[in-house]
């Protein structure tokens, strides 16, 4: 029997995940891709999350987890030559990628039709749907009153600021995507992958269409980022006390409450264990940078 996921994906955590349920036979699989942190630099539209995710599940992802392995990166450097700002580095295959993308919505095509190109391009079987074809833009509000960009917040000042709240520009009037509520509407299991939860999740969950799909879905299990209650990489135990959900296992569950049913932690969170406000919470191992591990936790997902 064919058991239909769907997963709610920001770049890294939520891609590693992706690559695991992608593995499985038994599972046909739709990754919902967070579009906040969507910008343009140089000219393109860089998509960090959808890239990350496609380039996981084609197993070509870069040694940090985004971008591509063995990139080089000849274009990048040469812009300094120009006296142009390359501190996002972006590689020569990876540009590529960005080159069609930009050429195709420039065309008039949505970002939908131009990753569905880009996922059968890769070979990939698992739908790849962007949460919205709307801009949504995460904007990060910082100490001191300053709102900041996404990639101010993130790259230019690589999240060093305590963060005092969250916008998602554009959220509320976007639309999901074509797909997505179907996608949610029609799955076994909704699963909400190892991503930092306001910074790549809630921007998904700024489309209310979402939103009110996962609400009404009788299945919502989540994988917690944090591990012995850190983030692997990243600020998602910072952000989450900064925004004063508290820490560990129990912020996570805030972070999505009304949303999930059972939440996932790492065995070495395993005192966590019970329930978390009315959330059951299970320990898996899931520590998943490799395949083997992401496809093993992915199984035991499913047998939850
Ligand atoms: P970004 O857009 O690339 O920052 O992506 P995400 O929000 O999807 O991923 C960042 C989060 O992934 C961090 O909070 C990490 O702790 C988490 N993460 C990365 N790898 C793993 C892993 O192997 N296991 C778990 N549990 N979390 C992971
Ligand atoms: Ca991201």
């Amino acid at each position: 029997m064919i058991t239909r996921i769907v997963e709610m994906s920001g770049g890294v955590g939520g891609a590693r995940l992706a690559r695991g349920f992608s593995a499985l036979r038994e599972v046909e699989s739709t990754v919902i891709v967070n579009v906040g942190d969507d910008a343009p630099i140089h000219g393109l539209h860089v998509s960090p999350d959808l890239d990350t995710v496609i380039y996981t599940l084609a197993g070509l992802e870069g040694p940090q987890g985004w971008g591509r392995a063995d990139d080089s990166f000849l274009t990048n450097t040469e812009l300094a030559r120009f006296g142009v700002d390359n501190t996002f580095r972006l590689g020569d295959l990876d540009l590529a990628l960005k080159i069609y993308r930009t050429g195709r919505l420039g065309d008039g095509d949505t970002l939908s039709e131009v990753t569905e190109a880009v996922r059968a391009a890769f070979g990939l079987e698992v739908r790849v749907l962007p949460a919205s074809n709307d801009p949504i833009r995460t904007m990060v509000s910082i100490e001191g009153g300053d709102q900041l960009t996404f990639r101010e917040y993130f790259v230019d000042r690589g999240h060093q600021d305590h963060v005092m709240g969250l916008d998602f520009d554009g959220g509320p009037t976007a639309r999901p995507a074509p797909g997505v509520v179907e996608s949610i509407d029609g799955a076994d299991l909704v699963v909400i992958g190892p991503s930092n939860p306001p910074l790549s999740i809630w921007p998904i969950f700024a489309v209310r269409e979402i939103a009110e799909a996962v609400r009404r879905h009788p299945r919502v299990v989540a994988v917690s980022p944090l591990i012995g209650g850190r983030a692997l990489k990243g600020p998602a135990d910072v952000v989450l006390s900064d925004l004063g959900l508290g820490t560990g296992s129990q912020a996570v569950v805030a972070a999505y409450r009304g949303m999930i049913d059972t939440l996932v932690v790492d065995t070495t969170d395993r005192g966590d264990v019970g329930e978390i406000d009315g959330v059951r919470v299970i320990a898996l191992d899931t520590r998943i940078v490799e395949p083997g591990p992401s496809s093993t936790l992915a199984r035991a997902i499913l047998a939850l």
